[in-house]
């Protein structure tokens, strides 16, 4: 897609081609605005096109927890959006004929305790009381379904499942554009300013006019608008993909090809694809260079679950910026009339990132703000942010000490026991 030139106007400049940023296109075109959007590299390039295509229908916080943030009204909205999450993300995915890359196989989370397991019973006991489609699974079903009698039990959820992400981000995209979007790449936005009642957007080759900027950077966020780095902390994350595994390990591991994680802090992320390949997370130093990977150390997590991986091959790797924060959940900003700015992911964004996209169109569009889901958050710098990186690494160290503490101290379950 051409870089922006020369001198334009709209209605809504969209900066950031993530999912964020194309979902709001696309859902702001077909609202009948004019919208324009400028991503810096291509479409995808960030979190969006790298991260594990994971879609649960859950926030990082429990259904009770969103209202206790949010309020009543608000958190419900909040919860019975994200609930529908995956279903909107397939329909998305099949309205602008991206379906073959989307799986509705479900979603399973693992116990890796008994104390998580009971959290994972009040959860399906929840969830099960809302009418969705859950089944807590015991010690040997959840076996069969992971294909290791690692755990304690797991939740599965019908509602999620997977989906290539970078296809994905890629479809919304054109979508946008079929809509009447124009959609720019290698067009970074380098200046943002008020003029009269518009907003300029400046690129190295162009200056568009608009009445309203939405910031769809989130951990890709750089210093176009004061205070928003400071709100974030951007953490690097691993993806490994092995060469394709042989048929019977296929038959084996997460046999339903259901996206996997488990209740650790250090939390496990996998999932089988279709062609047999096993993508799994790594946990390789948080800010180091994009070459710093540990697929061996990645590998020593996975085979303690699934032992017959000993010798798989890696066939690619890559990493990604996912932007934390303290309330471990996305924030949209409103800081100047006509401005806004969505971040703060959390690693989870695949299905949220498409319904602020949503949201943030329907307000664009004229939605009374009481009745849109979003709650609007006020920026504010993460205390300590200037020192932030020792922080982490300290939080990091020890949630590892007490992940393996608890393992080591906990007897694994035998499925046939
Ligand atoms: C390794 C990894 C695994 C993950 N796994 C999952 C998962 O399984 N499930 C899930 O739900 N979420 C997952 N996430 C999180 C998810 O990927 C993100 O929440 C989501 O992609 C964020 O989308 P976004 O559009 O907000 O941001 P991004 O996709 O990061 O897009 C931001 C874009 O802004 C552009 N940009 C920045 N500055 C400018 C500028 N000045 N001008 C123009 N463009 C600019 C960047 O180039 C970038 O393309 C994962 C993330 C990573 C990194």
């Amino acid at each position: 897609m051409e870089p922006f030139e020369g001198e334009a106007r709209a209605d809504l400049a969209i900066i950031g081609g993530g999912i964020c940023g194309s979902s709001l296109a696309l859902h702001a075109a077909e609202a009948g605005l004019n919208v324009v959007l400028l991503e810096a590299k291509t479409i995808g390039w960030g979190a969006s096109g790298r991260n594990s295509g994971h879609l649960p229908a859950a926030s990082k916080h429990t259904p009770q927890k969103m209202v206790e943030m949010y309020g009543a009204g608000r958190g419900e909205r909040l919860n019975a959006l994200i609930a529908r999450g995956p279903a909107i993300v397939f329909d998305l995915a099949k309205r602008h004929e991206m379906s073959a890359t989307a799986e509705p196989t479900g979603t399973l989370s693992a116990a890796h305790t008994p104390r998580a397991l009971r959290a994972l019973e009040e959860q399906a006991a929840f969830l099960a009381a809302h009418q969705f489609p859950v089944e807590l699974l015991d010690r040997k079903a959840a076996a069969e379904a992971i294909g290791s009698d690692f755990y304690f039990g797991a939740l599965l959820d019908r509602r999620g499942g997977a989906i290539n992400p970078l296809a994905y981000v890629r479809g919304l995209a054109r979508a946008a554009r079929r809509a009447g979007a124009g959609v720019h790449e290698w067009s970074r936005a380098t200046k943002l300013e008020r003029d009269n009642k518009a907003w300029l957007v400046g690129t190295e080759r162009g200056r568009l006019r608009a009445e309203a900027v939405a910031l769809c950077t989130n951990a890709y966020t750089d210093a176009l608008w004061p205070g928003l780095t400071q709100s974030i902390i951007p953490v690097r994350l691993q993806q490994y993909v092995t060469s394709p595994l042989p048929e019977p390990l296929r038959r084996k591991i997460l046999p339903g090809r259901q996206a996997f994680t488990d209740s650790r802090r250090m939390i496990i992320g996998a999932r089988m694809h279709k062609d047999g390949r096993f993508q799994f997370n790594g946990r390789g130093p948080g800010f180091g260079a994009e070459g710093d990977l540990a697929w061996r150390e990645a590998l020593g997590r996975m085979t303690e679950i699934w032992p017959e991986l000993a010798d798989a091959k890696q066939e690619s790797a890559w990493t990604g910026w996912v932007a934390m924060n303290r309330e471990k959940s996305w924030k949209v900003h409103n800081p100047a009339p006509g401005l806004y700015a969505a971040l703060g992911c959390n690693g989870r964004g695949i299905v949220i990132a498409t319904l602020i996209g949503q949201e943030l169109a329907r307000l664009l569009s004229g939605a009374d703000a009481a009745e849109v889901a979003l709650p609007l958050a006020d920026l504010k710098p993460i205390p300590l942010h200037a020192v932030h990186r020792p922080i982490v690494r300290s939080i990091v160290g020890y949630y590892k000490l007490r992940d393996a503490v608890e393992l080591k101290a906990t007897a694994r379950p035998r499925a046939g026991a």
